[in-house]
């Protein structure tokens, strides 16, 4: 197996059953596979670990996503939404800690009308020119996402969940299709956002041909970003008796999107600390190069629940930031406080 992982590193590219061999590669060639990834993460980026400080500012949703907490039709999630004010306290915190980009996460929440998102993208970029501002607020019209942009925001998260439409369809009702979450991806890319996009590993009914495929497609689409973590079920969903993704599989996914694509930023998830103590680290050694700490304040963080028993909804930002440094720093990684643009264009 160890010559399909040359193969990798020398292509950049394998066929999709290939890509299915080596998801089910045993140990040493998954340790293989976690030092190749690390050697190019080095090359590429150093020891160096980016930062970004996330603001979970409304989990209203209109999309009843099977998988996930925040789900329309969740009636027992207690539901909020940050203030104007309160977001740029958030990045006021974060800023003074050293972040340099600030997410705006959240529900597709019909409050937040492309007039009011634009006032606060604008507030942020008056007041922080120096930062980059990432969205993750689902799917939108085009014109949205071009005013978003006009008035300061740099870049876009929309995982792309999964690039087969059948599986697609599995996940989300009829409404929410994979041709316009592409579509989507593509409008971003067209109007010059640096663009994530991602899926969820040992989500329900998941194949590892669709997890082949999502690599192809990763591949095709060519974005700055990859966003994945393990699925892990929420106890209100339709999928509460799913399994969790696993810890292996999903290092072997980051460490071949690394090996992949070599410029490419890479997040140890929220997720992946979820389902191991020591997940971030783990995701980091396997080929990560981005960590998201919460910037959101306290009193909303235990209701921004995606996912049962999330980690960290309880500290403080300065103790998340602290206690980031202390792990990525145990790792012989650094965090640093630059902006941290894609060197993937
Ligand atoms: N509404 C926005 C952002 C919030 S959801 C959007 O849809 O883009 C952000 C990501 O969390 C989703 O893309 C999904 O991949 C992930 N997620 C949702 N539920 C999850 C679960 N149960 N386990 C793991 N990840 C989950």
């Amino acid at each position: 197996m160890i010559e399909l992982v040359n193969k990798l590193e020398k292509e950049k590219i394998l066929t999709k059953a290939e890509f299915v061999r080596l998801l089910g590669c045993d140990e040493s060639t998954q340790e293989y596979l976690a030092k190749t990834a690390e050697k190019i993460r080095i090359e590429n980026y150093g020891k160096d670990i980016y930062l970004r400080g996330l603001i979970e500012f409304t989990n209203f949703c209109k999309q009843d996503c099977y998988y996930c907490g925040i789900r329309k039709s969740n009636t027992q999630c207690p539901r909020y939404r940050l203030t104007k004010e309160d977001i740029l306290e958030c990045c006021k915190e974060g800023y003074e800690l050293g972040y340099r980009t600030f997410v705006l996460q959240g529900g597709e929440d019909a409050y937040f009308t492309d007039d009011r998102l634009c006032e606060i993208i604008s507030a942020i970029r008056g007041n922080y020119p120096d930062c980059a501002i990432t969205l993750s607020v689902g799917e939108k019209s085009k014109e949205s996402y071009q005013r978003f942009f006009d008035c300061g925001a740099n870049r876009y998260l929309l995982r792309h969940e999964t690039a087969n439409a059948e599986h697609f369809s599995k996940l989300h009702p009829e409404k929410q299709t994979l041709k316009s979450r592409k579509k989507c991806l593509l409008n971003l890319k067209e109007i010059g956002y640096q663009v994530g996009c991602g899926f969820m590993v040992g989500s329900p009914y998941q194949t590892l041909e669709n997890l082949a495929e999502d690599l192809l497609f990763i591949k095709e689409l060519n974005p700055q970003m990859v966003g994945l973590g393990p699925f892990i079920p929420h106890n209100q969903t339709p999928f509460k008796d799913f399994n969790s993704g696993t810890l292996d599989l999903t290092l072997k996914l980051l460490s071949i999107i690394r090996i992949m694509l070599p410029k490419i930023l890479l997040p140890a998830t929220t997720a992946l600390a979820t389902i191991d103590p020591k997940g971030r680290e783990k995701g980091i050694l396997a080929g990560a190069n981005v960590v998201m700490p919460n910037l959101s304040p306290l009193s909303v963080r235990k209701k921004y629940q995606l996912y049962d028993n999330k980690v960290c909804t309880g500290d403080e930002s300065a103790h998340c930031r602290r206690c980031m440094e202390g792990r990525i720093n145990s790792i012989g990684c650094r965090i640093v406080t630059a902006r941290g643009d894609s060197k993937n264009i």
